[in-house]
């Protein structure tokens, strides 16, 4: 196992490996860059096959929150935590708290959060440690009502550089994957008009759509290619890939999943066939504001409002990108860069 000479190590400013034997609990903290502000990143939990896919996960994920953070406009730099164990079977109250103290060590220099495999309850227990577990539940609670809010408000930027215009009355948005995220987008979106074409692998997640919203069902393996103006993928990372790329017929790609692009090639070839794609790590980022901004002036409306801000972001980037002649991705990563970069220029 290497870290210093792994592809995925990126000038990454600790890797900090934990043990704790009383509890079973096997933990790593990424801190990618601090330039901004301490690290902040969820914590994950999953049963990695070796610690080899760890590292890789840890260095990855906090180089990603970096950018994220600094394109969401917070003095925060980027980190990540991840729990080596499956989180139905090892996770205990015990290892959580470990987990909370392991957090402490780091004095707020990374702070921590709900990530795939750990829950607002489990925040809860890390908080008993640490004041510097976030998401919990008499605090900023569950993300995914600003993450929600924040695609919308980039769907709808998305319309505004695409079709000149931002009204979504009359438009047709495909949601693959009717979770968290993707039943509130709906709301939203039914809200504004919007007709809705859904698909899920929970038959009773896909009912309710069809119940709650008027939306029209079809198959998983479909909903990437159906008729529409926006594709929105909240499932699964990779959506776009060699075999749905050439079948959609969005002029839009716009949802929450992290990583939806299989391989930066793919984003290249949604520029080349006309698909305006909004990063995901930008348009997702109204989670990571939200918990970001728990504490005592903790503001849930105040909060919607920088999420919104989100709209303004996209704009800018797809404006950069069609003037550069370059992809939205490649713009978002230059942007962040210039920010977070920048801030150690700017303290020189
Ligand atoms: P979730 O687990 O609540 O929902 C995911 C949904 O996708 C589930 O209903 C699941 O049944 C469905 N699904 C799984 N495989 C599918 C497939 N092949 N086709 C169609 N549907 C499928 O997750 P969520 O919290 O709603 O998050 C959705 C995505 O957004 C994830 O990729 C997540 O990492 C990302 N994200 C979430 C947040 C947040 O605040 N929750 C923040 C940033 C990014």
């Amino acid at each position: 196992m290497s870290v210093f000479s792994s592809n995925d190590f990126d000038d990454h400013e600790a890797v900090v490996f934990h043990n704790d034997p009383a509890s079973g609990l096997k933990a790593i903290v990424g801190i990618h860059n601090t330039n901004l502000g301490p690290a902040f990143g969820g914590c994950r939990m999953w049963p990695y096959q070796n610690e080899d896919e760890a590292v890789t996960d840890v260095l990855r994920l906090s180089k990603g929150m970096t950018y994220k953070a600094a394109l969401a406009g917070l003095d925060y730099g980027g980190g990540k935590a991840v729990i080596i164990g499956d989180p139905h079977s090892e996770k205990t109250e015990a290892l959580l708290r470990a987990m909370g103290r392991f957090v402490q060590t780091f004095a707020g220099r990374y702070q921590t959060a709900e990530d795939v495999g750990m829950t607002v309850g489990d925040m809860d227990v890390l908080r008993t440690e640490t004041p510097y577990a976030h998401g919990v539940s008499n605090g900023s609670g569950n993300p995914s009502p600003a993450t929600a809010f924040g695609v919308f408000r980039g769907i709808v930027a998305a319309m505004r550089h695409r079709f000149g215009e931002p009204d979504l009355a009359g438009r047709t948005v495909a949601v693959q994957g009717m979770g968290s995220v993707g039943s509130t987008l709906c709301r939203y979106l039914a809200g504004a008009g919007t007709k809705l074409i859904v698909a899920d692998i929970d038959p009773d997640r896909v009912r309710a759509a069809q119940e709650s919203y008027g939306a029209t069902a079809v198959a998983t393996d479909d909903i990437h290619r159906v008729e529409a103006d926006v594709f929105a993928p909240y499932a699964l990372g990779a959506a776009i890939n060699d075999r749905t790329l050439e079948e959609i017929q969005a002029v839009i790609v716009a949802g929450s999943a992290n990583n939806q692009l299989a391989e930066p090639r793919h984003g290249i070839e949604l520029a080349e066939r006309g698909i305006l794609y909004a990063p995901d790590y930008v348009i997702n980022a109204g989670g990571l504001i939200d918990v970001a901004a728990e504490g005592p002036d903790y503001n849930s409306e105040a909060i919607l409002e920088r999420v919104a801000g989100i709209e303004e972001t996209l704009i800018r980037i797809f404006a950069r990108a069609e003037k550069d002649g370059a992809t939205p991705e490649t713009i978002a990563d230059r942007m962040a860069e210039e920010r977070f970069l920048g801030a150690i220029r700017e303290a020189a």
